[in-house]
């Protein structure tokens, strides 16, 4: 059975952990040639290694990129399409919460900033040059891989509702990264680019237990349920899919939960 992603060329940002990692190694398995990109090399490179032991029939390899720098999303983009020949997903998912971002009275302007360069500008710069090499991609029917392709943005469940912790250049930066994406849709839907936000909800990685009370289904979600998700928007099962802010949240912006 060729998986859901055979062939395709997928590059994922922020893959040394949570989200990145647990997409690396669902993409790999569904046969996508995947470039894992971190700014952290080391653990891009030990994601690398477990793929390449356990799926050795797909390309991968580790890529080191600082996303706040465009220099270094454009190398990215140039590795994966030098690698694999083409790049049909690309998965802006890097993403910082700094621990002295606070609110509006507290957060100094250097976080604010430093949050913005790698939330918001690193996802532009990755839409960028994405957009330019899927521009490019060769159409090999045989294979079912055609021009075009699926670029998701990691945006956040404070997007879309108020944070319970103060955290307010994240949040900006994060509603910045869906109101990005919606445009980036409707800009690019006729050249068979799709763009779609993905929010996830509080998971065990930015474990906060006053969240907890909030969730309807009583528990923290798994980064492996949120790589499940963008699996989903990167494959051709969400080929009609485009401008859409995508919830794997345990139901939480839907909910008005109160405490047991
Ligand atoms: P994580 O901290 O486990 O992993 C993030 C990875 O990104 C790390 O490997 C880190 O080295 C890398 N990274 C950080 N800055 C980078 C940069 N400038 N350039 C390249 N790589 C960089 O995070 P995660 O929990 O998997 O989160 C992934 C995304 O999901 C982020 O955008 C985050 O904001 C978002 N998110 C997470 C949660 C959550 O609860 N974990 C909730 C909502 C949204």
């Amino acid at each position: 059975m060729p998986g859901r992603l055979q062939d395709k060329a997928a590059l994922i940002t922020g893959a040394g952990s949570g989200i990145g990692l647990e997409s690396s190694i669902l993409f790999a398995q569904e046969g996508a040639n995947v470039l894992l990109v971190d700014v952290n090399l080391p653990a891009a490179e030990k994601v690398q290694k477990l793929i390449a032991d356990r799926f050795p029939n797909v390309k991968s390899a580790a890529f080191k990129a600082d996303v706040g720098k465009e220099e270094d999303v454009k190398a990215a983009v140039d590795k994966a399409v030098e690698l694999f020949g083409r790049l049909d997903v690309m998965f802006n998912n890097a993403g910082i919460m700094h621990p002295a971002d606070d609110n509006a009275l507290n957060t100094e302007e250097k976080i604010w900033d430093l949050t913005h360069t790698i939330n918001v500008k690193g996802v532009w710069w990755g839409c960028k040059y994405a957009i330019l090499a899927m521009r490019n991609n060769p159409v090999d029917e045989a294979k079912g891989l055609h021009t075009g392709g699926s670029i998701i943005n990691t945006a956040s469940f404070v997007a879309i509702m108020g944070a319970a912790t103060p955290q307010l250049a994240y949040t900006a930066s994060k509603g910045a990264v869906l109101a990005m994406t919606r445009e980036l849709a409707m800009v690019h839907a006729r050249e068979g680019i799709r763009f779609n936000s993905i929010c996830p909800g509080p998971l065990k990685t930015q474990k906060r237990d006053r969240r907890l009370v909030h969730l309807p289904m009583g528990r923290f979600g798994e980064a492996v349920e949120v790589a499940k998700g963008a699996l989903f928007l990167a494959s051709d099962d969400s080929s009609y899919m485009t401008g859409t802010d995508f919830k794997v949240d345990g139901g939480l912006t839907s909910a008005y939960v109160t405490p047991i």
